[in-house]
């Protein structure tokens, strides 16, 4: 077996430095560009990403880390696991991943706690498993021809297994995906290839003991292919746990471990292997601190022999380069390394000779949390508030609203281009964005909503209209990440301490109030969220990082009341996201989380109605922690799911609506249906707290969906109400 690099990276941005593969996919879709075509975007894509990292130095570059949509969807092909559905469509790939005339895609969900996002497979006692090695082993080609030899990267057998639809069945056949991985490492050796890099990210989760057996057997039977390549197996996210002894008492010859997230304990057990050493972090943009990259390499050779220096995980999560962001303040920059940097971090830490002393204190100041100074006693007790409440707004039963968002059109989008480019003049933007608040109120009251929305046409994003208003956040013009296929978001900087220089909603949302009788709502994204979709300063515990947050939002919240707003929501989205991998840390991470929210709105007085939306499935597991949000009226994702958590929603303490209109679909639901939904909910819910809302947003909707949509929830809530 060749001695592994000294220096790697487990994976690197596949988007393009300027989204060339975004605009390939985007052409290929609407038939503008041809297979070919698309094909031909992504081998420059891989060409220059595989001369970059060897001109930067790195040594082990990886191939198969490049992919038209998403690895998991890839490592499906891969083996064969393609459900029966897809198999006639005109293009089985996309079809799974977008959907095809007639055919719904695959699922879609979180990678780990990651703003990525992975098409779910399906495995169960019909999938036809069978090997197709055409897109590693054409990678690995590709790369010679260019002069490189890579290491190939798939998902690992039981992370594949684990993250399908129904892991049970999914584990059952394991021993035939076994035999397609051995299948592979053949063809893999006979290409001449060296190493492999199975990606094995659900190892650093709890796993009962049934699936750290599958494990032990997984890598029993790899290690004993008689010719293979060496067995790099990677985890990242988090430290191992009770997966290390496993994996130590097998064949493979390298382990990668994220040195960042987890230490260094227990990595004895990898005595006589390699340990490919994640110190590079790959989920934020800061600079790596030397002397603590020094300090976790040293803690790690003191176990192993061969040690390679690499990014803590895939560089998928962060942007490509620094150096595009000419606009950001110096100082700043300074501190910043995107995936190109880091390469360079992890080349230089593996020339650096091991140092023999400690390297002393970085200078990242850890500060105590701020203390917990009291921010009143706030609100009465829920029953209180609701009948203030109740007397301020005077709404029916079953009342109509919207999570806040109405379609965001062309025109919009153009303006804020314009704004940007110097061509719109702020006054003129300023102009057409009351205008379509207007026609948004009108509409709604045509409609016959009970509680409005001012439509939210002055916001790009939930997240970076906030991070542009508040005093601590850096945004970037070409930071974007992938969040999933085609799809980017370019999350802000929080890199200081952060503040509300001034009012933020308060015109628009009193701008909205003034046009009507109705009551419309204010409108605000809370501070788990801003966190969660940030890349955040690492220099803080989160959790006092959130609290700056939260004290930003509670001012805001301070500002919509006294101008008379009556009703303030302030969504977090988010609030799941940020749930850590392990059990044992989820419930102190709730506790601080929901403590956060509740300071950001407690200030507001008990006539002022706070509402706060969620959208995620499986949110029945927290529910609890939604209730201990104390809001006065939730809003979920229901519909999109079968209205699943409407099983859990019976001890549910304050208002609820849960969703009628699942709004990731152009389809319009008929009245029945939503009537059919809302009957559920009233049998398990008391009718004075039920709420008649869609899913979420309707940002990405056209209106002429939202309008049928909208004109039949009412219809259905109106039917229901006259005979409560
Ligand atoms: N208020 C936001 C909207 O309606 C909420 C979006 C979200 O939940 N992601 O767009
Ligand atoms: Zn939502």
């Amino acid at each position: 077996m060749p001695a592994f690099p000294q220096s790697t990276v487990l994976g690197y941005p596949r988007i393009g430095p300027r989204r060339e593969l975004k605009r390939a996919l985007e052409s290929y879709w609407d038939g503008r560009a041809t297979r070919d075509e698309l094909e031909a975007a992504g081998a420059a894509i891989r060409a220059s990403t595989w001369r970059r990292l060897a001109e930067l130095g790195l040594e082990g570059l990886p191939s198969n880390t490049f992919s038209l949509y998403d690895q998991v969807l890839d490592t499906a092909v891969l083996l064969g696991a393609v459900p029966e559905r897809y198999r006639e469509a005109a293009d089985p790939y996309f079809a799974m991943a977008r959907g095809a005339d007639g055919l719904a895609p695959l699922r879609m969900t979180k990678w780990f706690d990651t703003n990525y996002h992975y098409i779910v497979p399906e495995i169960g006692p019909e999938t036809a498993f069978k090997l197709d090695a055409a897109k590693p082993l054409g990678e690995v080609r590709e790369a010679r021809a260019l002069g490189y030899e890579t290491r190939p990267v798939v998902v690992g057998p039981v992370t594949f297994l684990l993250l399908s639809a129904d892991p049970e069945a999914a584990l059952a056949r394991l021993d035939d995906v076994l035999a397609c991985y051995e299948e592979l490492l053949g063809a893999l050796a006979a290409e001449g290839v060296a190493w492999v890099q199975l990606d094995e990210p659900a190892l650093v989760a709890d796993r009962t003991p049934a699936e750290l057996a599958a494990v032990r057997t997984a890598y029993e039977r790899l290690g004993n292919v008689a010719a293979r390549p060496g067995l790099f197996v990677a985890s990242y996210f988090g430290h191992l746990g009770e997966a290390l002894p496993v994996l130590a008492a097998t064949p493979v010859e390298a382990v990668g471990v994220d040195l960042v997230r987890g230490g260094a304990d227990g990595l004895a057990a990898l005595a006589g292997k390699t340990v490919v050493a994640g110190v590079v972090s790959g989920r934020d943009v800061w600079r790596t601190s030397p002397s603590r990259a020094a300090r976790a390499l040293a803690a790690v050779r003191e176990h192993a022999d061969q040690v390679t220096v690499s990014t803590s995980c895939s560089l998928l999560h962060v942007p490509y380069d620094v150096t595009a962001e000419p606009g950001l303040d110096p100082a700043l920059r300074g501190r910043l390394a995107f995936a190109e940097q880091k390469v360079s971090e992890v080349v230089a830490l593996s020339r650096t000779a091991p140092p023999v002393q400690d390297g002393g204190e970085d200078a990242r100041a850890h500060r105590a949390g701020a203390a917990d100074v009291s921010v009143g006693a706030g609100r009465s007790a829920y029953e209180v508030r609701a009948r203030a409440q109740a007397e301020r707004l005077k709404l029916p039963l079953l009342p109509v609203t919207t999570i806040g968002s109405f379609p965001q059109t062309g025109e919009l989008r153009a303006a804020r281009a314009g704004v940007a480019a110097g061509t719109l003049d702020a006054e003129e933007y300023e102009s057409r964005v009351r205008a379509e608040v207007e026609r948004v109120i009108r509409l709604q009251e045509r409609l016959g909503l009970d509680v409005l929305v001012h439509g939210e046409p002055e916001r790009n994003d939930m997240v970076q209209y906030f991070a542009e208003h508040l005093e601590g956040f850096a945004v970037t013009a070409n930071g974007w990440v992938q969040s999933y296929g085609s799809r980017c978001t370019r999350p802000p900087i929080l890199h200081g301490d952060v503040s509300r220089p001034e009012p933020i909603t308060v015109r628009w949302a009193a701008y909205a109030g003034s046009l009507t009788d109705r009551p419309v709502k204010g409108m605000l994204t809370g501070p788990v969220t801003i966190v969660a979709w940030s890349f955040v300063r690492d220099d803080l515990p989160l959790r006092d990082v959130v609290r700056q947050v939260a004290d930003a939002v509670r001012e805001e919240v301070r500002d919509l009341e006294a101008a008379g707003v009556p009703i303030i929501q302030v969504d977090e989205p988010a609030l799941r996201e940020l749930l850590p991998l392990r059990r044992s840390a989820q419930a102190g991470y709730l506790e601080w989380a929901v403590a956060a929210y509740r300071r950001a709105t407690s200030g507001a007085g008990d006539r002022t109605q706070i509402h706060t939306h969620l959208c995620y499935s499986n949110a029945d597991q927290i529910l609890a922690a939604i209730d201990g949000l104390d809001a006065d009226v939730t809003t979920i994702e229901s519909a999109r799911s079968g209205a699943r958590i409407l099983d859990a929603v019976g001890s549910f303490g304050r208002g609820l609506g849960p969703g009628v209109y699942d709004i990731h679909s152009p389809r319009v639901p008929d009245a029945a249906e939503v009537e059919g939904l809302l009957r559920r909910t009233l049998a398990v819910l008391p009718a004075g707290r039920v709420w008649v809302n869609p899913d979420c947003g309707l940002k990405t909707r056209t209106y002429e969906e939202v309008e049928a949509s909208l004109a039949n929830v009412v219809a259905a809530a109106a039917g229901l109400r006259a005979e409560l």
